[in-house]
Protein backbone atom coordinates (compact mmCIF):
# COMPACT_ATOMS: atom_id res chain seq x y z
CA UNK A 1 0.00 0.00 0.00
CA UNK A 2 1.28 3.39 -0.87
CA UNK A 3 1.76 5.59 2.30
CA UNK A 4 0.88 8.60 0.37
CA UNK A 5 -2.43 7.50 -0.15
CA UNK A 6 -2.99 5.92 2.86
CA UNK A 7 -2.32 9.33 4.52
CA UNK A 8 -3.55 11.74 2.28
CA UNK A 9 -5.16 14.55 3.95
CA UNK A 10 -8.95 14.12 3.26
CA UNK A 11 -10.17 16.63 6.21
CA UNK A 12 -13.53 15.92 7.28
CA UNK A 13 -15.96 18.22 8.40
CA UNK A 14 -15.93 20.12 11.03
CA UNK A 15 -18.39 17.65 13.77
CA UNK A 16 -20.89 20.43 14.94
CA UNK A 17 -19.42 22.54 17.90
CA UNK A 18 -17.07 20.10 19.95
CA UNK A 19 -14.52 21.00 17.18
CA UNK A 20 -13.87 17.13 16.11
CA UNK A 21 -11.93 17.27 13.17
CA UNK A 22 -11.89 13.58 11.72
CA UNK A 23 -10.05 12.08 8.38
CA UNK A 24 -9.69 8.52 9.56
CA UNK A 25 -6.85 6.52 7.84
CA UNK A 26 -6.77 3.74 10.34
CA UNK A 27 -10.46 2.33 8.61
CA UNK A 28 -9.15 2.20 5.10
CA UNK A 29 -6.61 -0.14 6.04
CA UNK A 30 -7.73 -3.96 5.18
CA UNK A 31 -11.00 -5.50 6.99
CA UNK A 32 -9.41 -7.80 8.89
CA UNK A 33 -7.78 -4.92 10.84
CA UNK A 34 -10.38 -3.87 12.52
CA UNK A 35 -14.16 -4.33 13.51
CA UNK A 36 -16.36 -1.88 12.47
CA UNK A 37 -19.35 -1.01 15.54
CA UNK A 38 -20.11 1.73 17.82
CA UNK A 39 -19.81 2.32 21.20
CA UNK A 40 -22.74 1.12 23.40
CA UNK A 41 -24.33 3.81 24.37
CA UNK A 42 -24.73 4.60 28.26
CA UNK A 43 -27.88 5.64 30.77
CA UNK A 44 -26.56 8.47 32.35
CA UNK A 45 -23.33 10.16 31.11
CA UNK A 46 -21.52 12.75 33.33
CA UNK A 47 -18.26 14.61 32.69
CA UNK A 48 -16.14 14.14 35.42
CA UNK A 49 -13.46 15.70 34.55
CA UNK A 50 -12.38 17.35 31.20
CA UNK A 51 -8.79 18.20 30.39
CA UNK A 52 -9.44 21.67 29.08
CA UNK A 53 -5.58 22.78 28.29
CA UNK A 54 -5.84 19.63 25.97
CA UNK A 55 -8.89 20.36 24.33
CA UNK A 56 -7.48 23.94 23.22
CA UNK A 57 -4.48 22.43 22.02
CA UNK A 58 -6.02 19.69 19.78
CA UNK A 59 -8.25 22.93 18.47
CA UNK A 60 -11.28 21.59 20.09
CA UNK A 61 -13.87 23.50 21.94
CA UNK A 62 -13.88 23.04 25.53
CA UNK A 63 -16.88 24.82 26.32
CA UNK A 64 -18.52 22.86 24.22
CA UNK A 65 -16.60 19.60 25.63
CA UNK A 66 -17.36 20.40 28.94
CA UNK A 67 -21.70 20.71 28.33
CA UNK A 68 -23.87 17.90 27.83
CA UNK A 69 -23.13 17.49 24.09
CA UNK A 70 -19.75 16.56 25.58
CA UNK A 71 -20.69 14.06 28.05
CA UNK A 72 -23.12 12.42 25.46
CA UNK A 73 -20.21 11.76 22.91
CA UNK A 74 -17.59 11.13 25.44
CA UNK A 75 -19.34 8.46 27.00
CA UNK A 76 -19.82 7.07 23.23
CA UNK A 77 -23.92 7.75 23.67
CA UNK A 78 -23.80 10.06 20.73
CA UNK A 79 -21.29 9.60 17.62
CA UNK A 80 -19.84 13.22 16.20
CA UNK A 81 -20.14 13.75 12.43
CA UNK A 82 -16.84 11.99 10.59
CA UNK A 83 -16.41 9.69 13.19
CA UNK A 84 -16.06 5.89 11.63
CA UNK A 85 -16.19 4.27 15.35
CA UNK A 86 -14.11 1.23 14.85
CA UNK A 87 -12.64 -1.79 17.30
CA UNK A 88 -8.97 -2.27 16.69
CA UNK A 89 -7.76 -6.24 16.10
CA UNK A 90 -4.12 -7.16 17.87
CA UNK A 91 -2.28 -10.07 19.46
CA UNK A 92 0.04 -10.23 22.30
CA UNK A 93 2.25 -11.90 24.69
CA UNK A 94 1.08 -11.65 27.79
CA UNK A 95 4.02 -12.27 30.22
CA UNK A 96 5.30 -14.76 27.72
CA UNK A 97 2.76 -15.71 26.41
CA UNK A 98 0.86 -15.60 22.78
CA UNK A 99 -3.02 -14.46 22.61
CA UNK A 100 -5.48 -13.09 20.62
CA UNK A 101 -6.64 -9.97 22.05
CA UNK A 102 -7.67 -6.70 20.50
CA UNK A 103 -10.16 -3.83 21.41
CA UNK A 104 -12.34 -5.65 24.28
CA UNK A 105 -13.31 -2.35 25.57
CA UNK A 106 -12.36 0.22 23.59
CA UNK A 107 -13.52 1.82 20.70
CA UNK A 108 -11.83 3.98 18.34
CA UNK A 109 -14.07 6.86 17.44
CA UNK A 110 -11.30 8.17 14.60
CA UNK A 111 -8.12 10.57 13.64
CA UNK A 112 -8.80 13.96 14.59
CA UNK A 113 -6.35 16.34 12.97
CA UNK A 114 -5.23 19.19 15.02
CA UNK A 115 -5.54 22.97 13.37
CA UNK A 116 -1.94 22.43 12.92
CA UNK A 117 -1.94 19.18 10.92
CA UNK A 118 -1.26 16.94 14.02
CA UNK A 119 -2.83 13.59 13.89
CA UNK A 120 -4.00 11.60 16.94
CA UNK A 121 -6.07 8.83 17.43
CA UNK A 122 -9.59 9.59 19.95
CA UNK A 123 -10.08 6.03 21.76
CA UNK A 124 -13.10 5.85 23.66
CA UNK A 125 -11.97 2.98 26.91
CA UNK A 126 -14.77 1.76 28.68
CA UNK A 127 -17.20 1.83 25.37
CA UNK A 128 -18.84 -1.36 25.82
CA UNK A 129 -18.56 -4.54 24.46
CA UNK A 130 -16.60 -5.87 21.23
CA UNK A 131 -16.33 -8.89 19.48
CA UNK A 132 -12.52 -8.96 21.04
CA UNK A 133 -14.27 -8.85 24.54
CA UNK A 134 -13.94 -12.71 25.54
CA UNK A 135 -15.39 -13.03 29.02
CA UNK A 136 -15.20 -9.04 29.70
CA UNK A 137 -17.85 -6.57 30.00
CA UNK A 138 -15.94 -3.94 27.69
CA UNK A 139 -16.48 -1.72 30.79
CA UNK A 140 -14.24 0.48 33.17
CA UNK A 141 -14.65 1.28 36.58
CA UNK A 142 -14.52 5.12 37.60
CA UNK A 143 -11.68 5.06 39.84
CA UNK A 144 -9.17 2.98 37.15
CA UNK A 145 -10.05 5.69 34.51
CA UNK A 146 -9.20 8.65 36.85
CA UNK A 147 -6.13 6.95 37.46
CA UNK A 148 -4.78 6.55 34.10
CA UNK A 149 -6.25 9.92 33.48
CA UNK A 150 -3.28 11.17 36.34
CA UNK A 151 -0.75 9.38 35.79
CA UNK A 152 -0.76 10.04 32.31
CA UNK A 153 -1.20 13.54 32.68
CA UNK A 154 1.64 13.69 35.18
CA UNK A 155 3.80 11.89 32.46
CA UNK A 156 3.53 14.52 30.01
CA UNK A 157 4.21 17.30 32.05
CA UNK A 158 7.32 14.97 33.06
CA UNK A 159 8.15 15.30 29.44
CA UNK A 160 7.69 11.76 28.46
CA UNK A 161 5.75 10.71 25.38
CA UNK A 162 2.60 9.43 26.14
CA UNK A 163 -0.84 8.62 25.35
CA UNK A 164 -3.69 11.94 26.99
CA UNK A 165 -6.60 11.77 28.91
CA UNK A 166 -9.12 14.11 27.18
CA UNK A 167 -11.98 13.63 29.90
CA UNK A 168 -13.38 10.96 32.41
CA UNK A 169 -17.37 10.70 32.06
CA UNK A 170 -19.46 8.46 34.68
CA UNK A 171 -21.80 6.70 33.18
CA UNK A 172 -24.65 5.94 35.47
CA UNK A 173 -24.18 2.40 35.50
CA UNK A 174 -22.64 -0.15 37.70
CA UNK A 175 -19.92 -2.48 36.96
CA UNK A 176 -19.09 -5.68 38.76
CA UNK A 177 -16.04 -6.59 39.67
CA UNK A 178 -15.58 -7.98 43.72
CA UNK A 179 -17.56 -5.42 44.53
CA UNK A 180 -20.42 -3.05 42.98
CA UNK A 181 -18.19 0.01 41.38
CA UNK A 182 -19.41 2.89 39.54
CA UNK A 183 -18.90 3.04 35.49
CA UNK A 184 -16.96 5.49 33.55
CA UNK A 185 -15.57 6.01 30.10
CA UNK A 186 -11.82 7.69 29.42
CA UNK A 187 -11.41 9.41 26.19
CA UNK A 188 -7.98 8.30 25.55
CA UNK A 189 -5.71 10.53 22.71
CA UNK A 190 -2.83 9.09 21.42
CA UNK A 191 -0.47 9.28 18.41
CA UNK A 192 -1.89 5.93 17.20
CA UNK A 193 -2.41 2.59 18.90
CA UNK A 194 -0.48 0.41 16.82
CA UNK A 195 1.08 -1.69 19.17
CA UNK A 196 3.44 -4.52 18.97
CA UNK A 197 0.65 -6.69 19.07
CA UNK A 198 -0.97 -5.39 15.97
CA UNK A 199 1.92 -6.70 13.96
CA UNK A 200 1.95 -9.79 15.57
CA UNK A 201 -2.05 -10.16 14.74
CA UNK A 202 -0.97 -8.92 10.94
CA UNK A 203 1.74 -11.28 10.28
CA UNK A 204 -0.89 -14.23 11.27
CA UNK A 205 -3.83 -12.87 9.41
CA UNK A 206 -2.33 -11.21 6.70
CA UNK A 207 0.48 -12.63 5.57
CA UNK A 208 3.59 -11.06 4.72
CA UNK A 209 1.48 -8.81 2.18
CA UNK A 210 -0.50 -7.65 5.20
CA UNK A 211 2.78 -7.05 7.22
CA UNK A 212 4.06 -4.65 4.50
CA UNK A 213 0.64 -2.50 4.33
CA UNK A 214 0.91 -2.12 8.09
CA UNK A 215 4.80 -1.40 7.89
CA UNK A 216 3.93 1.58 5.26
CA UNK A 217 0.97 2.71 7.09
CA UNK A 218 2.96 2.75 10.37
CA UNK A 219 6.53 4.65 8.62
CA UNK A 220 3.89 6.85 6.92
CA UNK A 221 2.22 7.70 10.19
CA UNK A 222 4.85 8.07 12.81
CA UNK A 223 8.18 7.94 10.56
CA UNK A 224 7.83 9.45 7.87
CA UNK A 225 11.88 10.48 7.26
CA UNK A 226 12.56 6.55 6.68
CA UNK A 227 9.53 6.01 5.30
CA UNK A 228 11.42 6.15 1.35
CA UNK A 229 13.84 3.62 2.57
CA UNK A 230 15.00 0.78 0.80
CA UNK A 231 13.99 -1.62 2.89
CA UNK A 232 10.90 -0.48 5.05
CA UNK A 233 10.86 -3.34 7.46
CA UNK A 234 14.58 -2.74 9.01
CA UNK A 235 14.13 1.03 8.70
CA UNK A 236 11.21 0.39 10.54
CA UNK A 237 13.07 -1.29 13.38
CA UNK A 238 15.33 0.70 14.00
CA UNK A 239 13.49 3.59 14.02
CA UNK A 240 10.76 1.77 16.78
CA UNK A 241 13.87 0.40 18.62
CA UNK A 242 15.45 3.85 18.81
CA UNK A 243 12.01 5.66 20.19
CA UNK A 244 11.38 2.45 22.70
CA UNK A 245 15.29 3.13 23.85
CA UNK A 246 14.83 6.41 24.43
CA UNK A 247 11.08 6.34 26.30
CA UNK A 248 12.12 3.35 28.88
CA UNK A 249 15.00 5.27 29.92
CA UNK A 250 12.93 8.41 30.76
CA UNK A 251 10.85 6.05 32.37
CA UNK A 252 13.58 5.05 34.56
CA UNK A 253 15.14 8.46 34.85
CA UNK A 254 12.09 8.99 36.90
CA UNK A 255 11.24 5.65 38.61
CA UNK A 256 8.28 5.07 36.82
CA UNK A 257 7.20 1.38 36.58
CA UNK A 258 4.60 0.21 33.44
CA UNK A 259 3.66 -2.64 35.18
CA UNK A 260 2.45 -4.76 32.38
CA UNK A 261 4.71 -4.67 29.72
CA UNK A 262 2.79 -7.23 27.09
CA UNK A 263 3.63 -6.92 23.28
CA UNK A 264 0.17 -5.30 23.12
CA UNK A 265 0.74 -2.61 25.55
CA UNK A 266 3.94 -1.29 23.58
CA UNK A 267 3.03 1.40 21.07
CA UNK A 268 5.03 1.67 17.79
CA UNK A 269 4.69 5.45 17.75
CA UNK A 270 7.36 5.36 21.20
CA UNK A 271 4.64 6.65 23.55
CA UNK A 272 3.62 5.23 26.94
CA UNK A 273 0.26 3.66 26.40
CA UNK A 274 -2.15 1.17 28.64
CA UNK A 275 -1.83 2.54 32.02
CA UNK A 276 -3.09 -0.52 34.15
CA UNK A 277 -1.02 -1.38 37.21
CA UNK A 278 1.80 1.26 36.43
CA UNK A 279 3.25 3.23 39.73
CA UNK A 280 6.43 5.44 40.74
CA UNK A 281 9.36 3.88 42.93
CA UNK A 282 9.71 5.37 46.16
CA UNK A 283 12.71 4.32 47.82
CA UNK A 284 15.67 2.99 44.91
CA UNK A 285 15.30 -0.37 44.08
CA UNK A 286 15.64 -2.05 40.68
CA UNK A 287 13.29 -5.41 41.94
CA UNK A 288 10.33 -2.86 42.32
CA UNK A 289 7.23 -4.12 41.72
CA UNK A 290 3.65 -3.01 42.12
CA UNK A 291 1.30 -4.97 40.39
CA UNK A 292 -0.20 -7.78 42.19
CA UNK A 293 -0.29 -10.25 39.17
CA UNK A 294 3.70 -9.68 38.56
CA UNK A 295 4.81 -12.69 40.72
CA UNK A 296 7.86 -13.28 39.04
CA UNK A 297 8.81 -9.65 38.84
CA UNK A 298 9.06 -9.81 34.70
CA UNK A 299 8.38 -6.17 34.98
CA UNK A 300 10.20 -4.70 37.80
CA UNK A 301 11.59 -1.74 37.39
CA UNK A 302 15.13 -2.66 36.60
CA UNK A 303 14.10 -5.45 33.84
CA UNK A 304 11.95 -2.95 31.64
CA UNK A 305 15.04 -2.46 29.25
CA UNK A 306 15.09 -6.09 29.27
CA UNK A 307 11.64 -6.11 28.33
CA UNK A 308 11.55 -3.55 25.89
CA UNK A 309 14.26 -5.54 24.24
CA UNK A 310 12.40 -8.89 24.52
CA UNK A 311 9.14 -7.00 22.88
CA UNK A 312 10.97 -5.64 19.89
CA UNK A 313 12.28 -8.91 19.16
CA UNK A 314 8.47 -10.31 18.80
CA UNK A 315 8.38 -7.16 16.44
CA UNK A 316 11.39 -8.47 14.37
CA UNK A 317 10.05 -11.79 14.09
CA UNK A 318 6.74 -10.83 12.31
CA UNK A 319 9.08 -8.61 9.70
CA UNK A 320 10.90 -11.63 8.62
CA UNK A 321 9.36 -12.07 5.54
CA UNK A 322 9.60 -8.35 4.70
CA UNK A 323 13.60 -7.96 5.77
CA UNK A 324 14.96 -10.34 3.39
CA UNK A 325 13.74 -12.90 0.62
CA UNK A 326 15.76 -15.54 2.17
CA UNK A 327 14.75 -16.87 5.80
CA UNK A 328 18.00 -17.19 6.90
CA UNK A 329 19.41 -13.57 6.04
CA UNK A 330 16.20 -12.22 7.10
CA UNK A 331 17.11 -13.61 10.80
CA UNK A 332 20.44 -12.56 10.60
CA UNK A 333 19.29 -8.95 9.54
CA UNK A 334 16.52 -8.86 12.61
CA UNK A 335 19.18 -10.35 15.23
CA UNK A 336 21.62 -8.00 14.45
CA UNK A 337 18.95 -5.35 14.79
CA UNK A 338 17.35 -6.39 17.90
CA UNK A 339 21.19 -6.65 19.35
CA UNK A 340 21.65 -3.23 19.22
CA UNK A 341 19.44 -2.46 21.70
CA UNK A 342 21.11 -2.54 24.81
CA UNK A 343 23.98 -0.25 23.66
CA UNK A 344 21.04 2.30 21.98
CA UNK A 345 19.15 1.62 25.49
CA UNK A 346 22.68 2.64 27.59
CA UNK A 347 23.25 5.84 25.24
CA UNK A 348 19.64 7.29 26.40
CA UNK A 349 20.27 6.27 29.79
CA UNK A 350 23.59 7.48 30.36
CA UNK A 351 22.52 11.26 28.74
CA UNK A 352 19.55 11.13 31.15
CA UNK A 353 21.73 10.61 34.27
CA UNK A 354 24.53 13.04 33.09
CA UNK A 355 21.63 15.56 32.90
CA UNK A 356 20.16 14.35 36.38
CA UNK A 357 23.86 14.92 37.78
CA UNK A 358 24.30 18.17 35.85
CA UNK A 359 27.21 16.69 33.92
CA UNK A 360 27.44 19.35 30.87
CA UNK A 361 30.36 17.51 29.56
CA UNK A 362 31.50 13.95 28.68
CA UNK A 363 33.70 11.40 30.59
CA UNK A 364 34.55 8.24 30.55
CA UNK A 365 33.95 6.88 34.07
CA UNK A 366 30.69 8.90 33.89
CA UNK A 367 28.37 5.75 33.71
CA UNK A 368 29.91 4.35 36.83
CA UNK A 369 29.79 7.81 38.94
CA UNK A 370 26.14 6.95 38.10
CA UNK A 371 26.00 3.48 39.07
CA UNK A 372 27.58 4.28 41.94
CA UNK A 373 25.17 6.38 43.46
CA UNK A 374 22.54 4.26 42.72
CA UNK A 375 24.28 1.51 44.47
CA UNK A 376 24.40 3.74 47.32
CA UNK A 377 20.22 4.73 47.06
CA UNK A 378 19.84 1.15 47.00
CA UNK A 379 21.80 0.48 49.75
CA UNK A 380 20.20 3.13 52.13
CA UNK A 381 16.94 2.70 50.06
CA UNK A 382 17.22 6.50 49.69
CA UNK A 383 14.10 7.84 48.04
CA UNK A 384 14.58 7.89 44.27
CA UNK A 385 13.07 11.35 43.90
CA UNK A 386 14.02 12.98 46.79
CA UNK A 387 17.55 12.34 46.33
CA UNK A 388 18.18 13.83 42.96
CA UNK A 389 16.45 16.44 44.19
CA UNK A 390 18.53 17.21 47.17
CA UNK A 391 21.58 17.00 45.30
CA UNK A 392 20.04 19.84 43.00
CA UNK A 393 19.53 21.92 45.59
CA UNK A 394 21.98 25.45 45.90
CA UNK A 395 21.92 24.67 49.99
CA UNK A 396 21.66 21.34 50.47
CA UNK A 397 19.80 20.50 53.68
CA UNK A 398 21.35 17.79 55.92
CA UNK A 399 19.40 14.56 54.54
CA UNK A 400 19.85 11.35 56.53
CA UNK A 401 21.25 9.76 53.55
CA UNK A 402 24.29 11.90 53.36
CA UNK A 403 25.22 10.70 56.52
CA UNK A 404 26.50 7.21 55.25
CA UNK A 405 29.77 6.80 54.50
CA UNK A 406 29.39 5.53 51.64
CA UNK A 407 27.46 8.59 50.02
CA UNK A 408 29.71 11.05 51.74
CA UNK A 409 32.57 9.38 49.27
CA UNK A 410 30.41 9.51 46.41
CA UNK A 411 29.78 13.34 46.60
CA UNK A 412 33.12 14.09 47.00
CA UNK A 413 33.78 12.18 43.93
CA UNK A 414 30.56 13.97 41.99
CA UNK A 415 31.81 16.98 43.28
CA UNK A 416 35.37 16.71 42.02
CA UNK A 417 33.46 15.42 38.64
CA UNK A 418 31.58 18.85 38.60
CA UNK A 419 34.62 21.04 39.37
CA UNK A 420 36.29 19.54 36.25
CA UNK A 421 33.72 21.28 33.83
CA UNK A 422 34.44 24.73 33.14
CA UNK A 423 31.05 25.72 32.79
CA UNK A 424 29.96 27.66 36.12
CA UNK A 425 27.75 25.45 38.71
CA UNK A 426 24.84 27.56 38.32
CA UNK A 427 24.89 26.11 34.97
CA UNK A 428 25.03 22.45 36.49
CA UNK A 429 21.78 23.67 39.23
CA UNK A 430 19.89 24.72 36.22
CA UNK A 431 19.94 21.55 34.20
CA UNK A 432 19.50 19.41 37.33
CA UNK A 433 16.35 21.66 38.06
CA UNK A 434 14.84 20.83 34.79
CA UNK A 435 16.05 17.12 34.91
CA UNK A 436 15.06 15.81 38.69
CA UNK A 437 11.20 16.38 39.23
CA UNK A 438 10.28 17.82 42.63
CA UNK A 439 6.98 15.88 42.19
CA UNK A 440 6.20 12.68 40.95
CA UNK A 441 2.74 11.23 41.39
CA UNK A 442 3.50 9.78 45.15
CA UNK A 443 1.30 6.50 45.62
CA UNK A 444 -0.71 7.57 48.34
CA UNK A 445 -1.73 10.55 47.07
CA UNK A 446 -3.12 9.35 44.06
CA UNK A 447 -4.94 6.88 46.52
CA UNK A 448 -6.66 9.75 48.31
CA UNK A 449 -7.36 11.73 45.43
CA UNK A 450 -9.30 8.55 44.10
CA UNK A 451 -11.09 7.88 46.79
CA UNK A 452 -12.05 11.15 47.81
CA UNK A 453 -13.25 11.68 43.93
CA UNK A 454 -14.76 8.10 44.32
CA UNK A 455 -16.07 7.25 47.35
CA UNK A 456 -17.24 10.85 47.92
CA UNK A 457 -17.77 12.35 45.02
CA UNK A 458 -15.12 14.73 46.59
CA UNK A 459 -13.47 16.08 43.07
CA UNK A 460 -11.00 18.69 44.41
CA UNK A 461 -8.41 16.42 46.17
CA UNK A 462 -7.81 14.98 42.26
CA UNK A 463 -7.79 18.37 40.93
CA UNK A 464 -5.68 20.27 43.60
CA UNK A 465 -3.07 16.76 42.63
CA UNK A 466 -3.45 17.54 38.94
CA UNK A 467 -2.68 21.15 39.32
CA UNK A 468 0.69 20.52 41.35
CA UNK A 469 1.60 17.31 38.88
CA UNK A 470 1.17 19.54 35.75
CA UNK A 471 4.47 21.43 36.86
CA UNK A 472 6.55 18.80 38.25
CA UNK A 473 9.88 20.40 37.60
CA UNK A 474 8.73 23.84 39.91
CA UNK A 475 9.30 23.91 43.21
CA UNK A 476 6.21 26.16 45.27
CA UNK A 477 4.66 26.44 48.69
CA UNK A 478 1.25 24.93 46.79
CA UNK A 479 3.82 21.84 45.91
CA UNK A 480 5.22 20.86 48.92
CA UNK A 481 2.98 18.60 50.95
CA UNK A 482 3.28 16.76 47.73
CA UNK A 483 6.92 15.89 47.68
CA UNK A 484 7.22 13.12 50.21
CA UNK A 485 6.57 9.43 49.67
CA UNK A 486 4.26 7.76 52.25
CA UNK A 487 5.32 7.38 55.53
CA UNK A 488 6.85 3.96 56.41
CA UNK A 489 4.00 1.38 56.02
CA UNK A 490 4.12 -2.40 56.59
CA UNK A 491 1.82 -3.12 53.94
CA UNK A 492 3.15 -2.82 50.90
CA UNK A 493 1.49 -0.96 48.34
CA UNK A 494 0.05 -2.98 45.30
CA UNK A 495 -2.09 -2.24 41.88
CA UNK A 496 -4.11 -3.96 40.03
CA UNK A 497 -4.85 -4.94 36.76
CA UNK A 498 -7.40 -4.14 33.75
CA UNK A 499 -9.86 -3.01 36.09
P1 LIG B 1 -5.18 -4.51 29.37
O1 LIG B 1 -4.71 -5.35 30.49
O2 LIG B 1 -6.06 -3.35 29.77
O3 LIG B 1 -4.09 -4.10 28.45
O4 LIG B 1 -6.16 -5.45 28.53
C1 LIG B 1 -5.78 -6.65 27.95
C2 LIG B 1 -6.89 -7.13 27.05
O5 LIG B 1 -8.07 -7.41 27.80
C3 LIG B 1 -7.29 -6.14 25.97
O6 LIG B 1 -7.62 -6.88 24.83
C4 LIG B 1 -8.51 -5.50 26.57
O7 LIG B 1 -9.34 -4.98 25.57
C5 LIG B 1 -9.16 -6.66 27.31
N1 LIG B 1 -10.00 -6.23 28.43
C6 LIG B 1 -9.61 -5.72 29.62
N2 LIG B 1 -10.67 -5.46 30.40
C7 LIG B 1 -11.77 -5.81 29.72
C8 LIG B 1 -13.19 -5.77 29.97
N3 LIG B 1 -13.67 -5.33 31.12
N4 LIG B 1 -14.00 -6.22 29.01
C9 LIG B 1 -13.53 -6.68 27.86
N5 LIG B 1 -12.24 -6.73 27.53
C10 LIG B 1 -11.35 -6.30 28.45
MG1 LIG C 1 -3.65 -3.29 26.83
Amino acid sequence: MESSRVLENRSGENAGGLGFNFDNTYARLPDYFHARLGPVPVRQPRMVVLNRSLAESLGMNADELAGEDGAWVLSGSRIPQGAEPLAQAYAGHQFGSFTMLGDGRAILLGEHITPDGRRFDIQLKGSGQTPFSRLGDGRAALGPMLREYIISEAMHALGIPTSRSLAVVATGEPVFRETVLAGAVLTRVSASHIRVGTFEYVARRGGPEGVGALADYTLARHYPDVSASDNPGLALLHAVMERQASLVARWLGVGFIHGVMNTDNMALSGETIDYGPCAFMDAYDPATVFSSIDQSGRYAFGNQPNMAQWNLARLAETLLPILHPEQGKAIAVAEEAVKSFPDRFRRHWLAIMRAKLGLLTEEEDDLSLAQALLQCMHETRADYTLTFRDLSAEAPSDPPWLRSAAFREWHARWQARLARQAMPMAASRELMRWSNPAVIPRNHRVEEALDAAVERGDLGVMERLLDVLASPYEESPRSADYRDPAPPSDRPYRTFCGT
